[in-house]
């Protein structure tokens, strides 16, 4: 079956949704999604979207561009931070104007929270200025996320915006350097149907999956950013991928930063606030990839509670009013998944998988480029988590990925609305569809059950924790990248066994698992080539950031001999490299 339609908007979160609301009225829009529009993960977001909006203090576009720079560890392109930082307080109140039900202060204005990494400038006794944290993180109890994301789908509904619910796309239809469509199968029936469109948007979020402890959803797997790759985009970045401080002890769930915010601590065995040891001035608020190492050298230092691989995030001193008001879920989440009250005693926690810095590469408009010099691929465009322009760098500060999601779903659809002015539709190729037929044809016509799925992506998320996590080492990445190419190996010979094509989930977990193969072997050669610790990627067999060499980011490509890496220099405008210090 083909459908026609002028854009195609492949996922329902943040950035598709609200890419989708801009082209409303003005073009055919559908938005494809695996799972239903408001399961997508925006939806778990809980802490909160930066604004420096100064409802509860004095704070400056300025300044949180500054933080932003410094928190990305200085790989961010501040071009494109400037950009995103600019247009925040705008893309609020519009969020308002469409009906998000954000906290308020006193005075009826949008509440303000504190966030790792988002400060002020103090000036302390002493006459030296210091920066300490500031209340710019917009909020809506803990349930940020899912307030903006049932407004914006409130708002696609009313305009009209076709919706392909439980679509699992599986290619890219790309010729002559033009995108034409796609291809996505019907996961109610199982049938295949191809998509023809002018122009395609990828906002298919992150790839958290490929670690055995993650804070994302199960539909984090990559799919956007392995389907590019395997289009011929390269990917930019992959190596960085953010360790929130604290998931809930062995099951990764997020406990927000939020949490932190409003006053938490975080004690080792001795009862010891350890970050006055890491970051003195701002504490438990320095950014994430400084308290994650804090909290995984405590630890490996047997420092962890009981001797064990976690610590405690404690908020009982935060007072009972407080944390029903502005922490339900937390509360909710703490008592049902690890028995533990937070008003009564401190949660056990562990940094777990949670953000992806790296993606397809794109401009500030979210045209998708195909090499590190800028050519763009015309008719395809990215935006929220799957794509990287890049404002987050080597570290992305807490609240600034729904910010992302907004202000560049925002800006790909007024730039697909400027593309449609003259766009005509390009010829489909013949049999579009026959590839991923016949792929899909193989896996159900096979009769080898040798090899597990499960045990290959089990295998490929214990080992991407150990080796290709918090801390690396060339020794750990390079045994990771042969685990990953016997797993490839292994993967050729899986089948299905549920032969049934209605509602086959078993299907739909083989093709995530090769998305999550594709991805991580990119992942662990950036990370092997990167010969400096910055950000999230952090080497312990370098001492620190290298400037010199680094100060650029990494474009994979894929080509018939194998993953070939290139660089494209950081944008520099106005904040020359400094050393982190918090
Ligand atoms: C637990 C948690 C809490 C967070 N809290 C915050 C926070 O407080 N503040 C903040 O700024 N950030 C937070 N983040 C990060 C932020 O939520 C995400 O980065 C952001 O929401 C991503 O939005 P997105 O639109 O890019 O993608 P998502 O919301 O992840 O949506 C991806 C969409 O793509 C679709 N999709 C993917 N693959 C396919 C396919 N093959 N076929 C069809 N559809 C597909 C999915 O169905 C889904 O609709 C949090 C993240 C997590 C995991």
């Amino acid at each position: 079956m083909i459908h026609k339609h002028d854009v195609l908007i492949v996922g329902a979160g943040l950035a598709g949704l609200r890419a989708a609301v801009e082209l409303a009225g003005k073009a055919d829009v559908a938005v494809l999604s695996k799972v239903f529009p408001t399961r997508s993960h925006s939806g778990a977001a809980q802490g909160g979207i930066a604004a420096a909006l100064g409802n509860e203090e004095e704070d400056h576009v300025e300044w949180h561009i500054f933080d932003t720079v410094k928190g990305s560890d200085y790989l961010g392109d501040q071009d494109a931070i400037e950009m995103m930082v600019s247009e925040a307080p705008e893309v609020i109140i519009e969020l308002e104007h469409m009906g998000v039900p954000f906290s308020r202060t006193k005075e009826g204005k949008i509440a303000q929270r504190q966030f790792g990494g988002h400060t002020r400038p103090k000036v302390g006794a002493d006459g030296k200025e210091t920066r300490v944290a500031i209340q710019r993180a917009c909020y809506a109890a803990d349930r940020t996320g899912h307030v903006i994301l049932h407004t914006l789908y409130e708002q696609c509904v009313k305009h009209n915006v076709h919706f392909y619910s439980e679509y699992y796309v599986v290619s890219l239809i790309v010729k002559d350097g033009v995108c034409r469509g796609l291809v996505a199968f019907d996961i109610q029936t199982g049938e295949l149907h191809t998509f023809h469109a002018k122009a395609v948007m990828f906002g298919t979020g992150g790839y958290g999956r490929a670690w055995k402890i993650t804070s994302n959803a199960y539909a984090n797997t990559g799919d956007g950013v392995a389907i590019a790759y395997r289009a011929g985009i390269p990917l930019e970045d992959m190596e960085f991928v953010q360790f929130h401080p604290t998931g809930l002890w062995k099951l990764g769930i997020l406990v927000t930063e939020g949490a932190r915010g409003e006053g938490g601590y975080l004690k080792n065995k001795n009862g010891e606030r350890f970050m006055k040891n890491y970051a003195p001035t701002v504490m438990e608020l320095a950014p994430r990839d400084m308290v994650t190492r804090s909290i995984t050298t405590e630890i490996l230092e047997g420092r962890g509670i009981d001797g064990k691989d976690y610590v405690h995030l404690d908020l009982t001193h935060v007072g009972e009013a407080t944390l029903k008001e502005r922490l339900p879920e937390i509360i909710g989440f703490a008592k049902t998944y690890v028995g533990v009250d937070p008003v009564k005693a401190p949660i056990p926690i562990q940094p777990t998988a949670h953000y992806s810095m790296g993606g397809i590469p794109t401009s500030l408009f979210g045209e998708v480029y195909l090499d590190e010099k800028g050519t763009i691929l015309t008719g395809f465009y990215a935006a929220g988590e799957c794509a990287c322009i890049s404002v987050h760098g080597a570290n992305r500060l807490g609240t600034n990925s729904l910010l992302d999601g907004v202000v560049h779903g925002r800006r790909t659809g007024k730039q697909i609305a400027k593309f449609l002015q003259t766009a005509e539709f390009s010829e489909l190729p013949e049999n579009a569809d026959t590839a991923d037929r016949a792929r899909i044809d193989e896996l159900f016509a096979s009769t080898n059950f040798k090899e597990s799925y499960h045990h290959i992506k089990d295998t490929l998320r214990d080992n991407m924790m150990a080796k290709a996590g918090v801390y690396r080492n060339e020794k750990d990445l390079k045994e990771m990248k042969q685990i990953i190419h016997e797993l490839r190996e292994k993967y050729k010979n899986v089948g299905l066994r549920d032969k049934s094509k209605n509602f086959n989930t078993e299907l739909m977990e083989v093709l995530e698992l090769g998305h999550l193969l594709e991805f991580s072997e990119v992942v662990v050669e950036g990370a092997i080539a990167r010969q400096e610790c910055r950000g999230a990627h952090w080497r312990t067999d370098f001492e620190k950031r290298d400037d010199t060499n680094w100060m650029k980011h990494t474009f994979a490509f894929r080509t018939e001999k194998g993953i070939e890496l290139k660089y494209k220099p950081v944008t520099v405008t106005k904040y020359q490299p400094m050393e982190r210090k918090y």
